[in-house]
């Protein structure tokens, strides 16, 4: 079925496939050049018998094609598709709508499914800076000390909610406070593995995608009814942009949730990858690669995250193992937004890894990290380098890094400080701009609790409050804060956020996931740090600097004793004056405090290890500065 001559003989680059539906008019479209019929039947829901079957008509290049007079919005179909004599049903790859569970498609007049207002929608202007949180739709409201009502909790709707200030901002009021910039939804596209008409209790982060083009129907008030999930995904989008947040949308267009996929009935064999011997690679480690490097399943993968971003209002994509997709394709989707949107204005960043090895198409290069000097500079990789080294091995529970009691890794942060672009990674970026500095995220442990399990000895009691963790806590995010590049935290690290030693959550029990709102009061030192951190960040134009010269701004890096290291940065902007004309950095990792003597100048402490984003006066230059064991220190000279 693959191949580059099938491949240029069908290759079809319209971008009206799926049903497309106005007030007038409603046409069906699908390609499958190895059908020898298709039939479309039409139902008046997702599960009574069809009230009307026709037989589509052949077109070009394996097009099918059915036009109806008429607007069928709200009508469900899915086709019957005859290969070699024998006859399948399958939903539509390309639908926009979908049932109950999603078995069947639905034609929709989008402009119906607007929420009042949505058509003057627009994106908040973007910040200097860009600092991402990651969260679950499901996470975010599940707890009932969220102060959402019930029938929103955990649903689309939950971020349409104000006024939850009870005794302390939860939900939208707490992620206004916050300061970040951008919402990171986990995917949140229609996904296969929780039945969308069962309880509330289940939970799956959403990495098994069924309908790449339609919404979750679980974080939806009626999953009965097609159009509800999708006004409510619209609303929860225009809610975050009412309030100063731009939204990501995590994608997974390396697999779907299992083989027999609506791409693979109606097209069998043409959108999956093969070993030699015909059996399925699985280098997504969820049993079966989509053949991105082929032009119907790139031209699926673009024009997709084309209609999310049109549609939908998206202001950026992650992309799940996107070393699974290719260089080209990236690069082109990286293209296509900037020509639609203007140049960078949607932020596109992934996974510059796989699970394992994958057979590619000729000609093509995996989107990998070892690729990344393919990758144009818009496009942004997360940096396992900068994660590990600052709290050690994901996989290896036990092993700590730098702020945790990791020894020898003084010149690997000092190579992190400027995104590695002046080397010590496999990897180097053409900026800073591309590098995605985290210590934690929805895989792997939590940060809290990798640093308990690494501070802690035996039966570590997650919950249990440590002044000692809080220390390294506050300096590893310290650290990632003040290092060149993009910023992203996982949602809760700032309020120590615990999983109970759970390091893969995917199917487990909302309770673990969820965010518990009252930590954010019995860990509000720790919030205000983060806030203050993110604040003190948007004001340093060293640190938002994203261009190539980024790192020429960082000066006499240096390792002091073990576990202390210190760096110099011009924080001039463009004009050559800012309020502080230079930064003065220190970590210290050690357990006791360590005195480092202060260059000439009027110097100001912007931050310590007890808050951000302060401003106090040392007093003459030359004097020494203690900095205490497990915190680190900004000083920012101030100009003539
Ligand atoms: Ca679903």
């Amino acid at each position: 079925m693959a191949g580059r001559e099938f491949d240029e003989k069908y290759r079809y680059d319209g971008n009206d496939l799926g049903a497309a539906c106005t007030d007038r008019r409603t046409v069906f479209k699908v390609w499958s050049p190895v059908a020898e019929r298709i039939e479309l039947s039409l139902y008046k829901d997702g599960s009574s018998p069809a009230y009307f079957r026709k037989e589509m008509q052949p077109e070009e290049k394996g097009i099918w094609k059915l036009e109806f007079e008429e607007s069928l919005h709200g009508v469900y179909y899915d086709y019957l598709v005859r290969i070699d004599g024998k006859e399948k049903r399958t939903a539509d790859p390309y639908a926009v709508g979908c049932s109950c569970n999603g078995n069947r498609s639905m034609a929709v007049n989008l402009r119906l499914t607007d929420p009042p207002g949505f058509e003057s929608d627009a994106a908040p202007v973007k910040d200097k800076e860009q600092i991402i949180y990651e969260l679950h739709i499901k996470d975010f409201s599940y707890d009932k000390e969220s102060g959402v009502p019930d029938a929103y909790r955990g649903k689309y709707k939950a971020f349409t909610v104000t006024g939850t200030n009870g005794d302390y901002p939860t939900c939208m009021e707490y992620l206004k406070n916050l300061g970040i910039t951008h919402v990171h939804l986990l995917p949140f596209f229609d996904y296969a593995s929780v039945d969308e008409a069962g309880g509330e209790n289940q939970y799956n982060w959403g990495y098994d995608p069924l309908n790449f083009n339609v919404p979750e129907g679980s974080y939806a008030t009626d999953v009965m009814d097609g159009t509800v999930r999708i006004r409510e995904c619209k609303e929860m989008i225009q809610a975050l942009h009412a309030n100063g947040l731009r939204v990501i949308m995590d994608v997974v267009y390396n697999h779907t949730y299992k083989e027999d996929s609506w791409l693979q009935r109606m097209v069998p064999g043409y959108y999956y990858r093969y070993n030699e011997d015909g059996s399925l690679s699985d280098g997504s480690a969820c049993g079966n690669d989509i053949a991105a490097g082929r032009s119907m399943v790139d031209n699926y993968i673009a024009d997709s995250v084309m209609y999310w971003a049109k549609e939908y209002h998206l202001d950026g994509f992650r992309f799940d193992l996107m070393g699974l997709l290719t260089v080209e394709l990236m690069n082109r989707i990286r293209k296509e937004l900037d020509e639609e949107f203007g140049e960078g204005e949607k932020l596109l960043y992934g996974e510059p890894w796989r699970a394992d090895d994958s057979p590619m198409e000729t000609g093509t290069k995996a989107a990998l990290k070892a690729n990344a000097a393919c990758l144009d500079e818009g496009i942004g990789f997360f940096s396992d380098d900068t994660r590990d080294v600052i709290k050690g091995h994901v996989f290896e529970e036990k092993e700590p890094g730098f702020v945790n009691g990791g020894t020898d890794l003084e010149a690997k942060v000092l190579h992190a400080v400027t995104g590695w672009r002046d080397g010590g990674a496999s990897v180097r970026p053409k900026s800073c701009g591309q590098i995605i500095n985290y210590v934690s995220a929805h895989d792997n442990f939590t940060l809290w609790d990798k640093l308990v399990l690494t501070m802690r000895d035996g039966d570590a009691d997650f919950s249990g409050r440590y002044e000692d963790v809080l220390a390294a806590n506050k300096l590893a995010a310290f650290i990632y804060f003040t290092c060149q590049g993009n910023l992203f935290l996982q949602a809760g690290e700032e309020f120590a956020r615990t999983k109970y030693g759970e390091d893969n959550s995917y199917c487990s029990m909302p309770e673990v996931n969820m965010l518990r709102w009252r930590q954010t009061v019995e860990h509000k030192g720790l919030v205000d740090y983060y806030r203050g951190l993110i604040s003190l960040r948007k004001k340093l134009p060293a640190l938002c600097d994203k261009s190539s010269k980024a790192a020429g701004r960082i000066k006499e890096k240096e390792v002091l004793k073990e576990g202390v290291v210190a760096f110099r940065m011009d924080n001039r902007d463009d004009d050559g004056d800012s309020k502080w004309e230079e930064l003065f950095v220190i970590y210290n990792a050690a357990s006791d405090s360590y005195t480092v003597s202060l260059p000439e100048g009027r110097w100001e402490v912007l931050a310590d290890g007890r808050e951000a984003d302060c401003c106090r006066e040392m007093s003459a230059a030359g004097k020494g500065i203690s900095i205490d064991g497990k915190s680190g220190m900004m000083l920012g000279r101030k100009g003539a």
